[in-house]
């Protein structure tokens, strides 16, 4: 087996397992133990909300780099592009985001932490390795490809800033704990827009990359966040009696 098969089986594994994921985190009805679901026990030892967020984050938009930069493949305008956007996403979330949360004193379990670490180390070096390669068609910028993955790239992109913008502003300055029940825009139809957006955005990023890789990130995506928006929409009409009835969870009209 070339090393190239072995980066692709390896891709092809990566995507198998998301898929049994999905399976684990939809059946397992337990939400995922960060945030507002962070259990006062049980999962081990906690470190600061914004510090775990930093550190599990960072190793996606470095990983993505160096195997990028160490790739022999021609560095082509589209592969650069590509990671341009990778980073322009990770520069947000690693940063700019985490910076931004107001969630003073609060923790999150060092075992999420290291499972993110993981994960995001595996979709930097498969990503990375895969726009290092530089396999892209000629005439990509003009390509149908490159129209509708970007555009959807961007939909995605700015439905999950928004989202998250509106989020953030529910508390107060130096307020960690309340939760508000967000209105207006996609809110008004789900629960959570943010997760919508970001599904959004890394299929758009899947269809410019045209590569396993790329897909398997995207299908990771959904398998994490699906069953993290209905945990999140069950917790609203649990907490708050007058919880829109016709919001959904994920997917306007439909989840
Ligand atoms: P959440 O929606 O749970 O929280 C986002 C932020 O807003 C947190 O600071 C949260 O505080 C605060 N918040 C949320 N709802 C309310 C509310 N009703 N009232 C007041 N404050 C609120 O998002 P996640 O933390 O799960 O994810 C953050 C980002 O990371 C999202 O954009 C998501 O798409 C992305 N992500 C991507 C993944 C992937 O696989 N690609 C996986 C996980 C996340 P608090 O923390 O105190 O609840």
């Amino acid at each position: 087996m070339t090393s190239e098969q072995t980066w692709q089986l390896a891709a092809l594994l990566w995507t198998g397992l998301a898929l049994l994921t999905f399976v684990f985190l939809w059946y397992w009805r337990r939400p995922q133990p960060y945030g507002r679901h962070t259990p006062a026990a049980g999962f081990g030892p906690l470190i600061d909300n914004r510090l775990g967020w930093i550190l599990q984050e960072l190793p996606s938009p470095l990983c993505l780099l160096l195997f990028y930069l160490r790739g022999e493949g021609p560095k082509p305008a589209a592969s650069a592009l590509l990671v341009g956007l990778w980073l322009l996403h990770y520069g947000n979330r690693t940063l700019v985001y985490p910076l931004r949360t107001r969630t003073t004193g609060k923790r999150i379990p060092v075992l999420i932490v290291a499972a993110a670490v993981g994960f995001n180390v595996v979709n930097g070096a498969l990503n990375g390795h895969q726009l290092g390669a530089g396999d892209f068609p000629p005439g990509f910028f003009t390509s149908a490809r490159f129209v509708v993955g970007l555009g959807i790239f961007a939909l995605g992109m700015g439905i999950n800033l928004w989202s998250d913008e509106v989020l953030l502003g529910l508390r107060g300055r130096g307020e960690a704990g309340g939760y508000q029940i967000p209105r207006g825009g996609l809110f008004e139809y789900v629960s959570c827009p943010n997760y919508l957006g970001e599904m959004i955005e890394w299929l758009g990023f899947a269809v410019l990359g045209g590569s396993l890789a790329a897909l398997s990130f995207a299908v990771w995506t959904i398998a994490n966040l699906t069953p993290r928006a209905r945990d999140h929409h069950r917790w609203y009409q649990q907490r708050f009696a007058n919880y829109p009835r016709d919001r959904r969870a994920l997917v306007p009209f439909l989840l």
